[in-house]
């Protein structure tokens, strides 16, 4: 089967791999598609360290094909999901608390396993979350990653119908949190970018404020026209949308992060002791908000913009990505 490497001279070659035989739990997929995330990017790049040989991809969305012994949450022709979320222990505080995936011995697809930018790819049973019917294949590969991960950041941040919401970055990650934070919790969105082609999206998906912080302070029109966001999401990987996000919000306020630029940010105590502000950062999902956010999506709630590529693409693909020409998501497509 053909499978995206990655190749010691950080590049991905498209070679015909065999994986291994099933182990107790395991199921094997035929792969429907796989999404290309940023994430693969890093991966590739060697920037989380050297890897490799390892099959890329965590957003992919399979049919199951075959079982191995003692599998009893997925019967074949079930359609699931490979996420970065592979599988934790499912032992330690984290895996038994809610936030297994915090767990420190968590294994990612496509970085610490082989995943999902193949024909064919191996995935425990137990992690494999199904998609409901009604949701196209292609959207379900950008919920698996993009969609869960802002998802969980609006459940983190608390927001409640009506009140104020400030996202900071509406690129792949914010559009969706955009259209979840409007259409699923009913909250009022305040869209802060610099790129206006992205703030037009912003402003057809309903948001209800819209600002361009390159010309606007973002943080005085915020304060000035709804006294605050009651929470604030950073999808943005600018250092600066952090700092302008802590001075957003009112008092009491939660910033979630979910952005993840390399970078340390400096936090004003005065303003977190005084106002109460609380700074968290929130990583994609667990099983059960992967299960959700699929569900809003086959509601129609949140509609991602996939575009389908060949396989043969990837190089290219991670090209146009570092050039900062690709809107929306590409998905390669592996069925025939
Ligand atoms: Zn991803
Ligand atoms: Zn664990």
């Amino acid at each position: 089967m053909k499978a995206a490497i990655v190749t010691h001279d950080h590049q991905v070659s498209v070679e015909d791999k065999r994986l291994r035989e099933l182990q107790y739990g395991e199921a094997l997929l035929t792969m429907e598609c796989c999404g290309v995330c940023h994430t693969d990017l890093h991966v590739k790049n060697g920037d989380f360290g050297d890897k490799t040989g390892v099959i890329l991809g965590h957003e992919g969305i399979g049919i199951v094909s075959k079982l191995g012994q003692g599998v009893k949450s997925l019967k074949i022709g079930d359609r699931v999901s490979v996420a970065w979320f592979y599988q934790g222990c499912g032992h330690c505080e984290y895996c038994n608390t809610g936030r297994e995936t915090l767990c420190r011995s968590v294994k990612n697809a496509g970085y610490t396993v082989d995943g999902g930018m193949a024909e064919q790819c191996i995935v425990h049973a137990d992690y494999a979350v199904k998609v409901p019917d009604g949701l196209d294949s292609a959207a379900a590969s950008s919920i698996t990653c993009a969609g869960v991960t802002t998802y969980k950041g609006l459940k983190v941040s608390d927001i409640r119908p009506g009140e104020w919401i400030a996202i900071f970055g509406l690129g792949g990650l914010g559009n969706l949190a955009l259209q979840y934070a409007k259409n699923v919790f009913n909250a009022k969105v305040i869209a802060v970018d610099i790129n206006e082609q992205q703030l037009d999206l912003a402003r057809s998906m309903g948001a209800d404020i819209v600002i361009n912080s390159r010309d606007q302070d973002a943080q005085a029109i915020i304060q000035e026209k709804c006294g605050g966001a009651h929470a604030a999401l950073v999808t943005a990987v600018a250092k600066s949308a952090f700092h302008s996000a802590v001075f957003s919000v009112r008092a009491g306020a939660k910033v979630v992060a979910i952005g993840l630029p390399p970078e340390s940010m400096a936090l004003d105590i005065p303003r977190l002791v005084l106002d109460g502000i609380q700074v968290v950062g929130s990583l994609v999902g667990t099983r059960k908000d992967l299960a959700e956010a699929f569900q809003f999506a086959a509601e129609g709630k949140v509609t991602p913009k996939v575009a389908l590529r060949p396989i043969e693409e990837i190089n290219t693909i991670f090209e146009e990505m570092q050039a900062g020409k690709i809107s929306g998501r590409m998905v390669i497509n592996f069925k025939k």
